[in-house]
């Protein structure tokens, strides 16, 4: 199963997929819903024009009932998705015993060998809702299914239903700024949401719809806060930490230019490259309100440049500007194509993030690899992160093998407190599943070069 197929088919999405929730998230009607509201995010779920308050639905779905059958939806898109399922999907079972029958035969190198083998998984499981085997028989074989899988499968049918059933999504009424006496504690999502006084929070499912859309702009945050969760001894390296505080020594000179105008002219703004970008990029850019609102002194701009990156949400604009402090520039194309519009670098003011990038599989290494031979003559930090560990690891050790002798680590592999809380599914393999940067690493060039005189 590839990884890279998840990463286009499903939640970490390519603005073009027709099943997630991030492709409408990204609809112009959101920047319209800013001009009315700046800091109401309920409309941006809405497929068509918001209806006026007092006409709308409390909710589209009969009973406020969150769990259907996909294919007994009254959601038009989730029965599509059932659909796309029975139609590209694998049967589990059968997929194991056409495993267990070639491991004595010579390996495949097809990829797709075992599903050629797999009949449809037309049959939908009654207790997570998904058609998840070819037939009741082989359902009821599958223990692992039972044991593992069914029950986030459930918990994904319901959240979707529940984002889609054209209830008031309160939880994405995110809050505004608040007093510089009130420190944010970003060790995990429980404290930042509640130090941040997120009132509108109130159950595990919220926490989860919010988590996804907020992992991006509070991971890139609680790497550059000078309270980050992501200190040395645990996992930051001592050349992370002078990497780290070059850039907070920014922020600091930002902080000090509030009140001195000799230092106010003389600064310029921390840019933050969000390369591959793909649906960070398409998120309703007040989401990244809440970056800024973790340094509001700080002027920030965030560049999100990939193949896959619209020129912005509402595509006309190429730069959104959310506050007098906060831009937002969208840049169509490879990074290292593009990286004499951004030269030069300096490892003070500007910094990297990957998010999911893959650069350890088959199908995007090539891509990456001149980005990567790019980013480390920059001398910048690079973050990334990845979908599992698997994925992960798959990243690290390539960065290890290809480019060992020309980086340094800053940040060694591990969980990331501010990953999405939200599982998503391969649609072509329901056993494989992804979270939004599960994990995060760090690294950099090295800043010396030791050349031997001849
Ligand atoms: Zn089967
Ligand atoms: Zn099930």
């Amino acid at each position: 199963m590839s990884l890279s197929i998840l990463r286009n088919r499903i939640g970490i999405l390519p603005h073009h997929s027709k099943y997630g929730i991030v492709s409408r998230i990204g609809s112009a009607n959101f920047l319209k819903a800013q001009q009315r509201t700046l800091f109401s995010f309920k409309n941006f779920l809405s497929k068509s024009k918001p209806q006026k308050q007092e006409n709308r639905p409390k909710s589209l779905l009969p009973d406020n009932n969150l769990f259907y059958p996909l294919s007994k939806s009254p959601i038009k898109a989730i029965v599509e998705k059932g659909k796309t399922i029975t139609e590209h999907g694998i049967c589990p079972t059968c997929d194991t015993v056409h495993k267990a029958s070639d491991a004595s035969h010579e390996q495949h190198a097809h990829n797709n060998y075992s599903v050629a083998h797999s009949k449809r998984p037309t049959f939908e499981c009654p207790d997570c809702g998904y058609p998840t085997h070819c037939s009741k028989e082989h359902w009821e074989l599958d223990e692992q299914h039972k044991n593992e899988v069914c029950k986030y499968l459930r918990v994904a049918n319901e959240d979707e239903h529940d984002l889609r059933s054209g209830r008031r999504m309160s939880e994405f009424e995110f809050p505004s700024s608040q007093s510089p006496e009130i420190v944010v504690n970003l060790s995990n999502w429980d404290t930042f949401f509640y130090t941040r006084n997120f009132l509108t929070i109130k159950n595990d499912r919220s926490l989860r719809h919010v988590s996804k859309i907020l992992s991006y702009p509070i991971t890139i945050g609680a790497v550059m806060h000078p309270y980050s969760p992501f200190v040395y001894g645990k996992g930051l390296t001592h050349e992370g930490v002078k990497s780290l505080t070059a850039i907070r020594t920014t922020i600091r000179e930002h902080e000090l230019a509030k009140s001195d105008k000799n230092l106010a002219s003389m600064i310029s703004p921390i840019r933050i490259f969000v390369l591959g970008a793909r649906s960070e990029a398409m998120l309703p850019p007040l989401v990244y309100l809440q970056l800024h609102y973790l340094f509001p002194n700080s002027m920030l701009n965030v560049y999100f440049v990939g193949p896959e990156c619209i020129p912005s949400p509402d595509e006309t604009r190429s730069t959104v500007s959310i506050s007098s402090k906060l831009s937002l520039k969208y840049y169509k194309g490879l990074f290292h194509e593009q990286i004499w519009s951004f030269a030069p670098f300096d490892p003070y003011n500007d910094i990297f993030f990957m998010f999911n990038p893959g650069i350890g599989h088959s199908l995007t290494h090539n891509s990456w690899k001149p980005t990567i031979d790019k980013l480390l003559e920059t001398k910048c930090p690079i973050f990334g992160t990845g979908f599992n560990e698997n994925d992960m690891n798959n990243d690290v050790s390539i960065l290890e093998k290809e480019h060992g002798e020309q980086l340094d680590w800053l940040l060694q592999p591990r969980e990331n407190p501010f990953a999405s809380l939200k599982k998503d599914f391969g649609l072509n393999d329901l056993r494989v599943w992804a979270i939004a940067n599960w994990g995060i690493y760090g690294f950099r060039g090295k800043t010396y070069e030791v050349r031997s005189v001849e």
